[in-house]
């Protein structure tokens, strides 16, 4: 390449890329033969303005960080929050996973009788804080960026309230796929 970093940006991105907005939609464009895969995968993803992955990614990314209407945000973000990662993976009550991670829900008071319970609260406090750009930004490869939300539930068995941190994938077009109901505390 002739030109310049800097010329190169001032082409391709025509404005500031600093400036920070509310929220963005990541567009990978296929501007060039090698297409690295950590761009392709966030193509079309949503992020609030201060929290997207880093752009540009690379030298002579061709990425761009396109506006995104937040009433959009608030009207079309979805997750997707299966009920197996609740039932079986983290009761795993076959002992099959033996990854443990049941234990700390259990000593909240809580069974794989609550996997329903859990699903629904994971799923409706975890959107509600995606759209709030309330997440945090977590490891970015080809399948995917992560990003970590934190969830609270009361004890059943205690007057008090618990957190948990909890893992996603963002998808493409405000889907936010749950990889683990329970990634640490
Ligand atoms: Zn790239
Ligand atoms: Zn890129």
């Amino acid at each position: 390449m002739d030109l310049s970093f800097d010329e190169f940006k001032k082409g391709l991105w025509g404005k500031d890329v600093s400036n920070t907005r509310d929220w963005v939609k990541w567009i990978h464009r296929n501007l060039s033969e090698n297409h690295c895969p950590e761009c392709l995968v966030v193509d079309g993803c949503w992020f609030a303005g201060d929290k997207h992955p880093k752009h540009p990614h690379h030298p002579y990314c061709h990425c761009i960080l396109e506006d995104l209407q937040y009433e959009t945000v608030l009207r079309e973000a979805k997750a997707d929050c299966p009920f197996q990662k609740f039932d079986p993976y983290l009761f795993d009550p076959t002992n099959y996973y033996k990854h443990g991670k049941q234990k700390m829900f259990e000593s909240w008071g809580y069974s794989v009788e609550d996997s329903e319970y859990l699903r629904d609260e994971v799923e409706k406090q975890s959107l509600e804080k995606y759209k709030n750009g309330d997440y945090e930004l977590g490891v970015w490869n080809k399948y995917g960026q992560r990003i970590s939300i934190r969830v609270e539930i009361p004890r059943k068995n205690k007057n008090e309230t618990v957190s948990f941190i909890t893992g996603w994938k963002v998808c493409p077009n405000g889907l936010i796929h749950l990889n683990t109901p329970y990634g640490g505390e």
